[in-house]
């Protein structure tokens, strides 16, 4: 029997939650525990829900909520204490079992420190409430059938490697060969396939073919939260540092009058790809140290930045990228002393103290600064205003998030349901939204999620 009351594309961080909301609030709408009761399926037992759904979550890893596993080096930074969402945030995860914690910064964790522990509890609730989550599976399309429903054709694209503990498989019989067509039938749909960022996980930008097929808008994506690559020409110079952190502020530069470079920033649109290197050609004379008069400055942050062989990387950098659209005429500018004012700084190394450079920065960026500083002054200049060119990102591989996707006014923002198309629903990060570091974008998805499952099963009571 493939037909559902509701699929959700995508058994991530949005499409989990929005199965446990979805089922939570068909069960409440059924008469809750009285209804468990009478039919002998107490809530929280053994026998699951009690809900009278039928749910299917298909994913085409080979299991639910792999990248939920790699976030927040494997802690998962799963919400903030200033996220738009934080407090429903951390109801759900109340209701559903896992203690969380708050560092300095306000960013939020599963008290465990685990990411296991936040996945896991998402496909157990999803399971005891009945949903049927089914991997391997890779929905290629999305059609509107007859009588407000709508077909879901799939493919199986391998046999599950690991199934979590508790995870069913949909349907039954002998299992379908590699590359075989299956074809579903639900009421509602769900779709929360990520982005386009790390395809590792399983993120290829399915959700925005599927919304285009509904005449949805898709606003242009891009690679963010990612590392930036210097410009071919300043590599070499910057090699050196490779391996060196700094806290620093970081701010994203448009050199006015810059000679374009090389696209290279993965943006204006989803087919572009951007695996990092490329870029244009500067000659040494022409890096500006220090390039106030002729910048603009996009974006800018503060935290630790990380020099590495190919560019500039670290969670500051990374939040900068969200701000990149492509294209080269662009540079990062580091403040390596930002408590501390440039003529102080000149003064300390005009007075030729014993520690020089070395007692303000970092020894290996005092070498640099010592080979491309003339005096104090320049010296000065380049503590608080190390000028670096970039010519793009290290692209999709490497990015965390992808910023654009399915318009927010294509869809109502109390549901996410489609305006166009009725019964339709998107959450997560197929969605245009794209958050900074620190756990605003999983607390994006967990939010979005829950609103589309409720909103999906209110409309089917
Ligand atoms: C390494 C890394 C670390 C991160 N750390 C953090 C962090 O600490 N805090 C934070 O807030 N954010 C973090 N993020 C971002 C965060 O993980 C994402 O924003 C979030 O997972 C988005 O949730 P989602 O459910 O929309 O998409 P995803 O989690 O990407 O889930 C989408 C699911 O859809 C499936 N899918 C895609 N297409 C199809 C299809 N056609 N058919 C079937 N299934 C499909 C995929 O297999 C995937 O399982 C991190 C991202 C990465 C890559």
């Amino acid at each position: 029997m493939n037909n559902y009351d509701l699929i959700v594309i995508g058994a991530g961080a949005a499409g989990l939650t929005a199965a446990i909301a979805f089922l939570r609030e068909a069960e409440a709408r059924q008469g809750g525990a009285a209804h468990c009761e009478a039919r002998g399926e107490g809530i929280g037992g053994a026998g699951g829900g009690c809900a009278d759904a039928r749910v299917l979550l298909l994913d085409a890893n080979g299991e639910p909520g792999k990248k939920i596993l790699a976030t927040g080096n494997g802690r998962c930074n799963l919400s903030n204490t200033s996220a738009d969402g934080w407090r429903d945030t951390k109801d759900f995860f109340q209701s559903t079992g896992v203690l969380l914690c708050e560092d300095e910064g306000g960013r939020v964790y599963p008290q465990s420190r685990q990411a296991a522990a936040v996945r896991d509890a998402l496909v157990r609730e999803a399971v005891r409430l009945g949903a049927e989550i089914l991997c391997e599976t890779r929905v290629a399309a999305v059609s509107e059938a007859g009588g407000g429903g709508f077909c879901v054709k799939a493919e199986r694209s391998g046999e599950p490697k690991t199934l979590s503990k508790g995870v069913r498989r949909a349907g039954s019989g002998a299992p379908e060969g590699r590359g075989e067509p299956r074809v579903f039938s639900a009421k509602r749909v769900i779709v929360a396939t990520g982005g386009k960022a790390c395809p590792a996980y399983g993120n290829f930008g399915d959700g925005y073919a599927i919304a285009r097929g509904f005449g949805i808008e898709v606003n242009p994506i891009r690679p963010a939260l990612v590392p930036f690559v210097y410009e071919a020409g300043v590599k070499e110079r910057f090699a050196a540092l490779a391996g060196v952190r700094a806290k620093a502020k970081v701010e994203l530069l448009a050199r006015l009058g810059g000679d374009g470079g090389t696209d290279n920033g993965g943006g204006g649109g989803d087919g572009a790809d951007n695996d990092g290197g490329g870029g244009a050609e500067i000659g040494a004379a022409r890096i500006p140290s220090a390039c106030d008069a002729a910048c603009d400055v996009i974006a800018s942050s503060e935290g630790e930045v990380q020099f590495a062989s190919y560019g500039l990387s670290g969670i500051c950098v990374f939040d900068l990228s969200r701000y990149y659209t492509g294209g080269g005429g662009h540079a990062i500018r580091i403040d390596l002393a930002p408590m501390h004012a440039e003529h102080d700084i000149a003064g300390l190394l005009a007075s030729g103290r014993a520690a020089g450079l070395a007692g303000v920065v970092h020894s290996k960026i005092a070498e640099y600064i010592e080979r491309n500083a003339g005096d104090a002054i320049a010296a000065a200049a380049l503590v608080k205003r190390l000028t670096v060119p970039v010519s793009g990102t290290k692209g999709w591989k490497e990015a965390q998030i992808t910023a654009g996707g399915v318009s927010l006014g294509e869809v109502h923002m109390d549901s996410y349901e489609a305006k166009k198309t009725p019964g339709l629903y998107f959450a997560g990060e197929a969605l245009d939204y794209d958050g900074a570091s620190g756990g605003y974008n999983l607390d994006f998805a967990w939010n979005s999620g829950m609103k589309a499952g409720r909103a999906a099963a209110a409309t089917l009571s």
